[in-house]
């Protein structure tokens, strides 16, 4: 076993307590990653909070940029001193449907979770990025493109990814238009990948001071969610809406707002029930859909795109000491618009 360090929720509370945690030796196509930079995604806290199910709370983080440091022996993508990202699934089974359609994300034998998963080999836990150090498959890393701050990249490999696929499966592009719902980690990166894509993107928030973030990010507009005379104005404009509010809500606003055929993708977890007349999909046959995270293709391509566009997220960088204040102001809403940790105080 090789031990590293972390940051854990021993209780249920933000307040995280630095943990040894036990990494496996190197299988043969195995790598070694020093974590250099972690986001914090809205995920960690909903697991924090026990949001979804299981006891105990893992080490959390699951979307990580660091340096490879050691290489299995049948290691041939990657080298010492490599920069790699990781995202959300470290491992699946290679072999089902999902996996060869490029979509491990859904593996039928069920992925490997970043955090939170059990390994397919020897059964063991796996802990996240919010740690020194990790091991994982060669083939679950990315080459971090050159060019894409370390720091800025983390929060592609869970935020981006999750904009990019139902982005791409929609078709996003010149001539269509895009909402996205909620500008948080997510949120911003949508946008910034819609308008990329070339897009007219809008944004719908309930905070109406994030209205010259929006049109920074490359949104066109800014639509206040709570003011129903501006929501009434914008009935059946968008092809696609990413919906990636955090917290429980009715769908029925959203649906209003989609033209004929139009996608209403939810991909925020809003812990809870929702809500749903089958008649706001029934007048305009509107799509409801939702996703999780991508697959290797997907997140390969991804990241070739934000090279190309120069894409990274808008970040608050802080050592990874102060995890557990990064999460309370996520949970206020208080970011703008992912926060990062520096790893480097573990030593
Ligand atoms: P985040 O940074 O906290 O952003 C969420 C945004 O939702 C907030 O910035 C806020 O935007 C809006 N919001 C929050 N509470 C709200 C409320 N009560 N009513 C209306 N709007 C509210 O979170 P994130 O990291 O982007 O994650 C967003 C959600 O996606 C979380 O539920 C997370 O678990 C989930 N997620 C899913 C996947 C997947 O694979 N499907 C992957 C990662 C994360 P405004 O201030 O602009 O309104
Ligand atoms: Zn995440």
């Amino acid at each position: 076993m090789r031990t590293t360090t972390g940051w854990q929720s021993t209780d249920g509370s933000t307040a995280l307590q630095r943990v040894p945690i036990e990494r496996r030796e190197l299988r043969d196509d195995d790598i070694a990653v020093r974590v250099d930079y972690c986001g914090v995604c809205h995920s960690d806290l909903h697991r924090i909070h026990g949001a979804f199910g299981g006891g105990g709370t893992p080490v959390t983080g699951h979307e990580f940029t660091g340096t490879v440091t050691a290489t299995g022996p049948a290691v041939n993508s990657f080298a010492l001193g490599d920069r790699v990202a990781v995202g959300t699934i470290v491992d699946s089974c290679g072999d089902c449907a999902m996996c060869q359609a490029g979509q491990e994300n859904y593996c039928y034998q069920g992925a490997t979770s970043t955090y939170g998963g059990t390994d397919r080999i020897d059964g063991t836990p796996t802990q996240g990025g919010y740690s020194r150090e990790y091991v994982l498959r060669e083939k679950f890393a990315y080459r971090l493109p050159d060019g894409l701050d370390p720091a800025a990249a983390a929060p592609l490999m869970c935020a981006g990814i999750t904009m990019w696929e139902p982005l791409r499966a929609a078709g996003a592009g010149p001539g269509r238009r895009v909402a996205v719902a909620g500008l948080g980690g997510l949120g911003h990166l949508g946008v910034k990948l819609a308008a990329a894509l070339g897009a007219e993107v809008t944004v719908l928030s309930r905070t109406p001071d994030k209205a010259d973030d929006a049109r920074a990010l490359g949104a066109t507009d800014l639509l206040v969610s709570t003011d129903a005379g501006q929501l009434e104005r914008a009935r059946g404009r968008f092809d696609l809406i990413l919906d990636t509010i955090s917290a429980p809500h009715d769908l029925s606003p959203l649906l209003g707002l989609l033209a004929l055929d139009g996608t209403l993708s939810v991909v925020g977890f809003p812990i809870g029930e929702i809500p749903l007349r089958i008649m706001d999909l029934t007048y305009g046959r509107k799509n409801l859909s939702s996703s999780g995270t991508g697959g290797r293709r997907g997140t390969a391509e991804m990241l070739a795109f934000c090279a190309e566009h120069g894409i990274t997220a808008d970040i608050e960088l802080l050592p990874s000491a102060k995890a557990g204040e990064a999460l309370d102001r996520l949970d206020r809403g208080d970011v703008r618009y992912r926060f990062v940790l520096d790893l480097s105080d573990l030593g």
